[in-house]
């Protein structure tokens, strides 16, 4: 069922990411890490529909969405630059294959850090955040969605690494098997290793993953695309 609900706060997180927090319909249920097809109900806009993951928790009062604007891809993300408060979304019903499945380890490429925000929030806000590691690969550092708060949470057990950017302070590179061996991703029986991020990420961090002995029963994913 589509509802409609009404923009209360846009801003920006990154230089590409807004946060965009909306009224919540009464009754409206999801889990942490699920999504729901957002499209912009604006004159002037196409009613296009992408799938959007929550990144508030279903007890808040309000729902917030974290997106990336792709202005190259001509498609729905590069209309979002022109929405301000009071302006209207639709959204269906919550869907997804990411839930919390117990302990172990996020792996996020750009985007894909959405689900986990929303996880890892939920766990903080129930003191079971320790033990868990989240690795994070971006283009570069100013791409890193939530940061501060994500270092603030996590402390040692977050590990970034930048794709395009030579930084003092973060390796270079994508996430692979050595990275993840080097940080000791610790995944042993009774683990979950969570991992979400663009199509091509997936394909070769899963490869990577079976090739360190990671069983499939171990894997909660879900792709960009
Ligand atoms: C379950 C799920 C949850 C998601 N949650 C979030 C979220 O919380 N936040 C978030 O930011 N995103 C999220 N996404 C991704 C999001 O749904 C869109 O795919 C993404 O925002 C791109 O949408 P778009 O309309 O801008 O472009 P697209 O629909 O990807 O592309 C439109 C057109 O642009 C062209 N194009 C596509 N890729 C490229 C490229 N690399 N270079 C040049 N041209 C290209 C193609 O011709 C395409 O037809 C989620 C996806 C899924 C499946």
């Amino acid at each position: 069922m589509d509802h409609t609900i009404t923009i209360r706060k846009i801003e920006p997180v990154t230089h590409d990411v807004l946060r965009i927090v909306a009224d919540k319909p009464a009754g409206y249920a999801f889990e942490p890490g699920q999504a729901t097809e957002l499209s912009i109900k604006k004159e002037g806009i196409p009613e296009e529909k992408r799938p959007f993951t929550f990144t508030s928790l279903p007890g808040d009062t309000e729902l917030e969405f974290t997106i990336k604007m792709y202005p190259s891809h001509d498609g729905m993300t590069e209309n979002l630059g022109e929405l301000e408060t009071g302006d209207s979304l639709a959204i269906g019903d919550s869907w997804g294959a990411i839930k919390y499945d117990g302990p172990g380890a996020f792996i996020a490429g750009g985007a894909g850090i959405t689900p986990f925000i929303a996880i890892l929030k939920d766990l903080k806000r129930q003191g079971k955040l320790a033990g868990h590691k989240l690795f994070f690969g971006n283009k570069s550092e100013r791409d890193i969605i939530y940061q501060k708060n994500l270092r603030a949470w996590l402390g040692d057990d977050f590990y970034n690494i930048l794709s395009e950017e030579d930084h003092p302070d973060f390796p270079q590179g994508y996430i692979n098997r050595e990275f993840l061996s080097e940080k000791n991703l610790d995944a042993g029986a009774g683990k979950k290793v969570y991992l979400c991020g663009p199509p091509a990420m997936m394909d070769a961090v899963e490869a990577d993953l079976f090739a360190m002995g990671i069983s499939r029963s171990q894997l909660v994913m879900e792709g960009l695309e």
